[in-house]
């Protein structure tokens, strides 16, 4: 059986004694193997990384950008053979993984700027004949630890960035999906980067140990869920790392009374039940504002679902697939049936839904359900699964409360015709990004991308311009060339111009 293997120092690593099973989650059946690094095998990647970095941050940002041309170039080119490895491992339909991997191919363009948004600022003349600049060096080695659901665009959030600012990385992807990400990083080096830039270990928590407390690693990108982003943002930081920990989300789509309504639903279903609601920008509140406009709402919701496609990545034709695991399809479960429980209103059951013979991995269908109260466990709890609950309130104040109140905060959007609305939602809101008539408002790569409240641990976001100053440590210089005539004198005042 195929041994996905690890990347280091530029080559393929499969030799080692543990491994796990890779699971085709469409089908059941087990897909590949996976080895895990050891303590050692990681400790190797972090040297590899901290060897190639001398030169590599000597070497030239625009050499490093036509890297990234050509990165850019060659993810393009094989567009197809890496969605085809994320539906192997995730599940994922192919129009649905290539539109992740276009969206991951933008951050590569972003990093194509290298040597503009490395520039820095200059100020001549801050004293007499003196002037000052800040410039923006590379940290080292930096790390990033991935979540499965977005197993190629959330690694090219990180290190095509990092690498370009100078420093060098290592990468560990999600356990569960890590084929996509492994072939996509030789591609990296495909278009040239040097070995030891870039390394990837597979593996879980004893890798994530090893990467926390290392001291040759400087900076640390996490995205996953929010207890594990908790608790590597303060294990990091108390070993002195800089880290950004992106965690677990909730997002609320508010529907008001002058909504345009049939473009709100088709937008609601593609925003909850896309790639099965396993995203973190998925919607999976509706807060409805009036009776008669939940009213409507639930009924086309209703109509507009019984259209859903659920199947393999075999049919591009499929709405969505599978869920990632046995383990997660079964959590899921659970939280439909609380909500039953505790009195809300299944509107449409996705227990059982309609599939095709080959089809006997972890699937589920659409779900609605209605009536949904704050206090309801499948309210306060993320889902992450093709689960939308609808919460009725009378005004928008009453709407954003519950936004603002929720533990998560990383996305929330309104749909409206009413621009007073749209401006008050956006100005006071609690959330980092906001969409209005858009589902899912993901930062494009030139923004960048980060929740509030528990969705994100850490100060500067992910990508775009946050990112260069997450990857980078600013340097001001202050220099003087006094002329031979200049005598100079000796002065105990603090200088002031
Ligand atoms: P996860 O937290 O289980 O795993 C994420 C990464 O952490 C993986 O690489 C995993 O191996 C590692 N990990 C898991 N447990 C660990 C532990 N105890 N100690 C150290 N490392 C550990 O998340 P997941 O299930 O892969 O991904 C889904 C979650 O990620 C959801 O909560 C989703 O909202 C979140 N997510 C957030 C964003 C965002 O940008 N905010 C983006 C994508 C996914």
């Amino acid at each position: 059986m195929e041994i996905v293997g690890h990347l280091i120092d530029g080559k393929n690593v499969t030799e080692n004694t543990a491994t796990m099973p890779l699971t085709n989650p469409a089908t059941g059946i087990q897909a590949s193997e996976l080895a895990l690094a050891s303590a050692e095998q990681t400790r190797g990647a972090i040297e590899a990384a901290s060897k190639a970095y001398p030169s590599w941050r000597a070497t030239l940002p625009v050499k490093r950008a036509q890297v990234m041309f050509r990165f850019k170039s060659l993810l393009e080119e094989h567009l197809t053979d890496i969605g085809y490895l994320i539906g192997r491992e995730h599940g994922k339909i192919p129009h649905d993984a290539e539109g992740e991997v276009r969206r991951g191919i933008e951050n590569v363009e972003f990093a194509c700027f290298a040597p503009e948004i490395l520039k820095g600022e200059f100020s001549k003349n801050v004293g007499p004949g003196i002037d000052s600049w800040s410039e923006f060096q590379p940290l080292g080695v930096a790390a990033g630890i991935t979540p499965f659901n977005f197993p190629v665009m959330v690694p090219l959030w990180m290190y095509p960035l990092a690498i370009v600012c100078g420093n060098t990385f290592v990468l560990k992807p999600s356990e569960k999906d890590p084929s996509a990400a492994l072939y996509v990083a030789k591609l990296a080096h495909e278009a040239g980067l040097p070995n030891g830039v870039l390394n990837v270990v597979n593996g879980g928590k004893e890798v994530v140990d090893v990467l926390l407390t290392d001291p040759a690693i400087k900076a640390i990108s996490f995205v996953g869920s929010t207890p594990v982003a908790e608790s590597v943002y303060n294990k990091a930081t108390s070993e002195g790392k800089r880290c950004q920990a992106l965690g677990g989300a909730k997002n609320h789509a508010i529907i008001m009374p002058d909504a345009d309504l049939p473009n709100a639903v088709k937008a609601l279903t593609g925003a909850a039940f896309g790639s099965s609601g396993e995203r973190c920008m998925a919607i999976s509140v509706a807060v409805v504002v009036g009776q008669q406009t939940a009213k409507d709402l639930v009924t086309n919701l209703k109509t507009e679902m019984s259209g859903l496609r659920v199947g393999g990545p075999q049919n591009n034709n499929n709405d969505f697939g599978p869920l990632i695991s046995a383990e997660h399809k079964q959590k899921v479960i659970s939280l439909i049936e609380s909500a039953e429980a505790e009195g809300a209103e299944l509107v449409v059951d996705g227990r059982s839904p309609k599939l095709s013979d080959e089809d006997r991995g972890f699937f589920l269908g659409g779900t609605l359900i209605d009536k949904v109260k704050p206090e309801m466990t499948c309210y306060r709890n993320e889902i992450f699964g093709p689960v939308l609950c609808v919460v009725h309130v009378d005004n928008l104040e009453k709407a954003m409360e519950l936004v603002s109140e929720h533990e998560y905060g990383n996305g929330a959007c309104l749909f409206t015709r009413d621009g007073e609305a749209a401006r008050h939602f956006s100005d006071n809101v609690e959330a980092g990004m906001v969409g209005i008539n858009v589902p899912l408002p993901v930062p494009v790569s030139y923004h960048s991308f980060g929740g509030w409240k528990r969705s994100m641990f850490g100060d500067l976001s992910a990508y775009g311009p946050d990112g260069v100053r997450f990857y980078t440590r600013r340097k001001t210089i202050t220099q003087r060339w006094p002329s031979h005539s200049t005598k100079e004198t000796t002065r105990f005042s603090f200088p002031a111009s």
